[in-house]
C-alpha cells in the first residue's frame, strides 16, 4: 500500500487509537499510585503480530517519518526495543498503549462469571479483581470488536489474495516493507 492512498479504514483505526490513548491516560491518572510502569521498564514488550489495518497504518507512518531510523533487533524480546526504549513509540500498536492497565476480556477461564481482568503483575499488588469495574478498566473486547470491523473493511478494499480478515502479520515485517 502506498503512503498516498490512506483508506477510510486506516483513518478509522487512527481515531480508535486516539480514543484508546485518551482512555489509557484517564486510567493512568486514576490508578497512578498502583502502577509501577516507568520509562525503561519493558518486561511487557514482546514480539507481536497485528491485523493488516494496524500493520499498514504503522507502515505508512514510518515511511513518512524520515527522521526515524528503524531496525529490528532479533535478540530483543520485542525487536523494536533499543536501549529499553520503543523505537516506533508514536506508532506502536493499540495493545502496547494499554500495557499495565487493568484490561477486561470475556474469558470463562479467568472468571466464572465470564469477565476477567488482566494486568501486569508488577502493578496493583494490593488489589484483587473486586477492585475493578466498568469505570476503572478498559474493555478490550469492545476495542477489539471495533478494530476487527475496521480490519474487515480494510482487507476488503485491499483486494490482495494474500490477506484475509484473519491474517496476522508479524510486526518484524515492517522493516521488510519499509
Ligand atoms: S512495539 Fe514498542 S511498545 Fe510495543 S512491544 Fe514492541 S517495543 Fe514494546
Ligand atoms: S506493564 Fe509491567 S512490565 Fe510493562 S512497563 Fe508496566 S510495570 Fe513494567
Amino acid at each position: 500500500m502506498e503512503s498516498e492512498s490512506i483508506s477510510n479504514a486506516i483513518i478509522g483505526y487512527r481515531i480508535l487509537r486516539e480514543e484508546v490513548d485518551r482512555l489509557a491516560q484517564d486510567l493512568e491518572r486514576m490508578h497512578s499510585r498502583q502502577l509501577a510502569c516507568k520509562k525503561g521498564c519493558c518486561d511487557c514488550c514482546l514480539n507481536l503480530s497485528v491485523w493488516p489495518v494496524e500493520f499498514f497504518s504503522i507502515l505508512d507512518e514510518l515511511r513518512k517519518d524520515n527522521d526515524r531510523a528503524v531496525a529490528f533487533n532479533e535478540a530483543a524480546s520485542c525487536g523494536y526495543l533499543c536501549q529499553q526504549e520503543c523505537i516506533i513509540y508514536p506508532y506502536r500498536p493499540i495493545i502496547c498503549r494499554t500495557h499495565g492497565l487493568p484490561l477486561v476480556y470475556w474469558h470463562e477461564e479467568l472468571d466464572p462469571a465470564g469477565y476477567g481482568v488482566m494486568f501486569c503483575k508488577k502493578n496493583f499488588i494490593d488489589s484483587d479483581n473486586a477492585a475493578f469495574g466498568p469505570d476503572n478498566t478498559i474493555c478490550m473486547d469492545e476495542i477489539n470488536t471495533q478494530l476487527a470491523r475496521l480490519n474487515i473493511e480494510f482487507v476488503s478494499q485491499l483486494q490482495e489474495p494474500d490477506f484475509s480478515p484473519q491474517t496476522r502479520i508479524e510486526l518484524k515485517q515492517l522493516v521488510e516493507y519499509l
